[in-house]
């Protein structure tokens, strides 16, 4: 039989950019407090890291303004706590409903205010943050369920504090617990992504909460510290590890009671037996979703030794053809960087990489003149003691290293100061279960990466903080049990 051979196919996709348009933008905005849009006293803009255009003038609040907005969900409160638990889920519901009627415009806004490409806003962030809102409205009349029976009451003002990563995504599982369990809120969104949390105060307006329940101050770190020493019951934050620690000394000896959703520097792990091209894909969700802006994002990539050369190669030739470039069009792989700061931290971890001896390889691709990117990045002969080994980069890079037995893999995954996530590649199943039972992380995916279920807990061990969100266990932060 005659073998034909094919010229290799050489193409490229027309630009498909959703219409800007979609989101419905306002020049400025202010700050919700009480169910009412308050002008702060201060305003700043809130930019496209994709152009560097400003987008918006949003509040930045102040201390007295963050403590009006605390006075508000303390008044709000005994009236939300002693509503019929069943009248508390409809309201949530009620958030839930306009997240999806007003998706492609939350979408759109997503990605221009946070850098990430609209096929994860749209089919990841929004859809995400609407089932988190479902799946509370449901607990909010069958606590006792979720507590084992137990008696107990609302926390009471809960402070939430939230990044930059996954804006809207992270406001939801914030708000749609406490709001289940009879707490009123104050949320304070990062200050690089303000927009859909500020979307999110008008349709919680929208639903006709009742004033006060949700109040959302934009602002920086300093408004973020003045929330957590108001007179709130609780404290929720997400965010970096640092700045974690700052808050857990500020609380510390105070009967406000805190959960901290930090940082991570998760372990891949792909054994000999595992489908090779199936984890490939897996790495690439695990590391290159969201830039890498991820905080259980795959950064570490353990490979079995008799398999690493076909990992890289095969992963490599995965990476060469990543689409990196407008957050708008939905051919995207890899958007912006959310910030100059986020990009400055990525240079120089990489450049640190290069100096201690690993190799560096960097996809070639062009790169749009405005705007902060970086281009998907691997490191070989990685040591563990590398920064890039043991630093969260929060950026497309990923560093590679071998494992030759089970054992190791187990060691080289906890050897992290972090435990949040980890995935587990084999085909073995009997091997995941014993493998995911040593993982030091909160959560392991086996034969996948990156799946987020508004049903399942989240969080961390060690310096990946403490609490869950999600599912029952997400519940469990914002009672106080009684009995
Ligand atoms: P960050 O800690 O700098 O900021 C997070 C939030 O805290 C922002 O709203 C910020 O304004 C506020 N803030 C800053 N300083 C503060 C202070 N002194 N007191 C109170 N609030 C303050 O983190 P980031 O750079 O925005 O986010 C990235 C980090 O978040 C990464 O480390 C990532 O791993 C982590 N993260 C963790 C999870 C998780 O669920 N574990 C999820 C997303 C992100």
């Amino acid at each position: 039989m005659a073998t034909v051979t094919r010229a290799a196919l050489q193409w490229d996709y027309a630009p498909a950019p959703e219409a800007r348009d979609a989101a419905s933008l306002r020049s400025s905005y202010d700050l919700f407090i009480g169910g009412e849009w308050v002008a702060p006293a201060r305003r700043v803009a809130t930019i496209n890291p994709a152009t560097e255009e400003p987008l918006a003038e949003v509040g930045s609040a102040s201390a007295s303004e963050v403590a009006a907005a605390v006075a508000a969900a303390r008044a709000a409160a005994p009236g939300w706590a002693a509503l019929a638990p069943l009248e508390r889920g409809k309201y949530v519901f009620r958030i839930a409903r306009p997240l999806l009627d007003q998706s492609r415009d939350l979408a759109v806004v997503e990605s221009l205010d946070g850098g990430k490409p609209i096929r994860e806003s749209r089919d990841v962030d929004v859809p995400l943050a609407a089932a988190h809102f479902f799946s509370y409205a449901g607990w909010a009349d069958k606590l006792s369920y979720a507590l084992g029976g137990r008696s107990f009451a609302p926390r009471g003002v809960v402070g939430q504090i939230i990044p930059w990563n996954f804006p809207l995504l992270m406001a939801a599982w914030k708000l749609a617990p406490a709001l289940a369990c009879g707490n009123t809120a104050v949320l304070k969104p990062a200050e690089t992504t303000p927009l859909t949390a500020l979307l999110l105060a008008s349709i919680c307006e929208e639903a006709e909460l009742p004033p006060g329940v949700v109040n959302v101050v934009t602002g920086d770190g300093a408004a973020g510290a003045a929330l957590v020493r108001a007179e709130v019951d609780k404290v929720a934050f997400t965010g970096s590890t640092a700045v974690g620690k700052e808050i857990a000394c500020a609380l510390a000896g105070t009967d406000v009671a805190l959960t901290l959703e930090l940082g991570g520097k998760s372990a891949n792990i792909v054994f000999e037996d595992a489908a090779i091209d199936q984890a490939v894909e897996g790495i690439v969700d695990g590391i290159f979703f969201n830039q890498g802006h991820v905080c259980c994002a795959g950064s570490r990539l353990l490979v079995q030794e008799s398999v690493a050369e076909e990992v890289v190669r095969k992963l490599w030739a995965r990476m060469e053809r990543l689409r990196v470039g407008d957050p708008l069009d939905k051919n995207t792989d890899v958007g912006a960087i959310n910030s100059a700061a986020q990009l400055e931290r990525i240079t120089s971890l990489v450049a640190a990489g290069s100096r201690e001896g690993a190799e560096r390889r960097s996809i070639s691709c062009a790169l749009p003149d405005a705007g902060y990117w970086f281009p998907p990045t691997l490191f070989l002969d990685v040591a563990p003691a590398h920064r890039i080994a043991v630093e969260e980069i929060f950026g497309p890079v990923v560093s590679v290293m071998t494992f030759r037995t089970p054992r190791e893999a187990i060691e080289r995954a906890n050897n992290s100061a972090y435990g949040l996530a980890a995935g587990v590649w084999t085909n073995n199943g009997a091997q995941a279960f014993s493998v995911a039972r040593e993982l030091r992380a909160g959560v392991v995916w086996q034969n996948t990466y990156n799946r987020f279920d508004p049903t399942a807990a989240f969080g961390g061990y060690k310096e990946s903080g403490f609490g869950r969100e999600g599912g029952p266990a997400g519940l469990l932060p914002y009672v106080r049990l009684t009995v």
